[in-house]
């Protein structure tokens, strides 16, 4: 059966349903392949955000690479594969600036040039990335058509506690001649699966709303409480978000591997 496609002003009206604020900051992770079919594809979802926002609102979305090989150059570098069409349409729509960094995030609003042009974080996603700032000007996120598995708030979180884990990473910057140079760093990451338990804990204080966004099933919460929860969990065992060593997750395994290896003097 071919699914119908929502119009644009019945994607605003679920958006506004679901408690988006008007002119507040919203950081967005999207599939659109669970949304649609939306009249206008990606672009129109875009828009139905912008006017679920309004004038005032500032409209996030993640905008990194993929490639660890390549500069970044935030006038012609792809957005990474797994962070969906939407988020690498959205960085090359007119009035949207973009972090000048390979763990960029664009934005487009009053407060986008505030949110989104940081310094190089390292780790990527530090209380001052772009994601981080999300959460000082009190933003909310909204996960369409994902779990908690893309929300990056959480990253903050972890660097927030911190938590004893990290993988070695590189990335190609340009030295101070121009030319590609590798840039080691230690990053908290593993599988992120189990960032699906912030739903419980954002679902039992009522602070997260969910229902459908197109054909999909939207979350929203706001990134202070996000991040306030999982640090308090985080606190009490830091290791929560990794699988099991039972479970056999690769990702996990390998960041729960670098918490021994740093004990061994
Ligand atoms: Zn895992």
């Amino acid at each position: 059966m071919v699914q119908r496609a929502f119009r644009e002003s019945e994607i605003v009206e679920q958006l506004r349903a679901l408690g988006v604020e008007a002119g507040g900051v919203l950081l967005v992770h999207t599939s659109f392949r669970a949304l649609r079919p939306i009249e206008s594809g990606p672009l129109g979802l875009i828009a139905a955000l912008r006017t679920a926002q309004g004038p005032d609102g500032t409209l996030v979305m993640p905008s990194w690479t993929g490639d660890d090989a390549t500069p970044f150059d935030p006038a012609t570098t792809a957005a990474a594969p797994d962070l969906g069409v939407t988020a690498d349409l959205f960085w090359r729509q007119p009035g949207v600036v973009r972090s000048d960094h390979a763990f960029a995030c664009a934005a487009i609003g009053p407060k986008a040039e505030a949110i989104v042009k940081t310094a190089l974080p390292l780790p990527p996603h530090t209380p001052d990335s772009p994601v981080g700032r999300v959460r000082d000007h009190d933003g909310q996120v909204l996960l369409l058509g994902v779990g908690h598995d893309a929300d990056t708030s959480l990253h903050v979180a972890e660097l927030l506690t911190p938590v004893p884990y990290g993988v070695p990473k590189h990335f190609t910057g340009r030295g101070d001649d121009g030319r590609p140079v590798r840039i080691d760093y230690r990053e908290n990451d593993h599988c992120c699966q189990r960032f699906a338990l912030a739903d419980d804990w954002l679902r039992t204080r009522g602070l997260q709303a969910e229902g459908p966004v197109g054909h999909g099933t939207a979350r929203l919460a706001r990134a202070q409480d996000i991040v306030r929860l999982a640090v308090c969990a985080l606190r009490d065992e830091p290791l929560l978000f990794l699988h099991g060593a039972e479970e056999g997750c690769a990702e996990c395994d390998e960041a729960r591997a670098s918490v021994s290896a740093e004990r061994v003097p």
